[in-house]
């Protein structure tokens, strides 16, 4: 079975050997993808719709792996015992609903090695949620498929009190664009700030194009200049 680039850039974070929990596995693809490839012992794939949960069982049984992945109901991390995983993956959603899922999951949460989280939006807070909440992020990847980025992150438990964030603080542009993806200069990254630097050239033509631009588009203008400010700083780093 093939995935999409983007479901194959969260397979390749899984620790090979680790028992994995997708929740929100809709079709159930990226499991039996690593059942398959003999890359995990088993999982859990969950899913809050009776629908996609179905059609997860409908694919693990064409794939014949019943035996291997088990499929469970649940909203979130409701229906998971802690321990029950060691890789836990949510990809797929926003960022508000993924940390909804994260905070009141927390019981649950506790129990996994890692994380591997792909939101849709929201994905600096996401960074911020997960360093505010004890978690280091240790890999970031980025894909570019069919004209969208999608950006995959990978964190772990920090342990010990021994907090990554002081002893290696991190930065705005860390924050919107992910650490180890600038550390790394990734090309793809430097398509997304050229994409994201031409969106705001086009928002500050517009504001300066607008008859009478009032207190509110003053406003957003120095946002935006703050934001392209940001943009092109990041850009600076590919230059040396
Ligand atoms: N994870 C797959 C992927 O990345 O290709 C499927 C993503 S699909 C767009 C989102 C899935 O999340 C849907 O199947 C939806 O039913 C499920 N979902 C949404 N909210 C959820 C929740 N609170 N708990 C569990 N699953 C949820």
């Amino acid at each position: 079975m093939e995935l999409s680039l983007r479901l194959s850039a969260v397979a390749e974070l899984v620790t090979e050997g680790n028992r994995l929990v997708d929740v929100g596995c809709d079709h159930g693809y990226l499991p039996v993808y690593l059942v398959e490839k003999k890359k995990i012992p088993g999982a859990i794939a969950a899913d809050v719709g009776k629908g996609p949960l179905s059609r997860a069982e409908e694919h693990i049984r064409q794939s014949g792996l019943e035996a291997y992945i088990e499929t469970r109901l649940s909203n979130g991390l409701q229906e998971i015992e802690k321990g029950e995983g060691d890789t836990l993956v949510i990809a797929g959603m926003g960022g508000p609903l993924m940390e909804r899922i994260l905070t009141e999951g927390r019981r649950a949460l506790g129990g996994f090695r890692e994380l591997i989280l792909q939101p849709q939006s929201d994905v600096p807070h996401v960074r911020r949620f997960l360093l505010a909440k004890g978690f280091r992020i240790t890999e970031e990847r980025i894909v570019l498929e069919e004209g969208k980025f999608y950006f995959i992150i990978k964190a772990v438990p920090e342990t010990g009190g021994n907090s990554s964030v002081q002893e290696n603080p991190w930065t705005e542009q860390d924050f919107l664009f992910g650490k180890s993806l600038l550390e790394s200069r990734h090309p793809v990254l430097k398509k997304y700030l050229q994409r994201e630097l031409m969106i705001r050239d086009r928002i500050l033509d517009r504001i300066a194009g607008a008859d009478s631009p009032g207190e509110k588009a003053g406003t957003r203008r120095n946002e935006v200049e703050e934001e392209r400010r940001l943009i092109l700083a990041a850009l600076k780093r590919y230059e040396s």
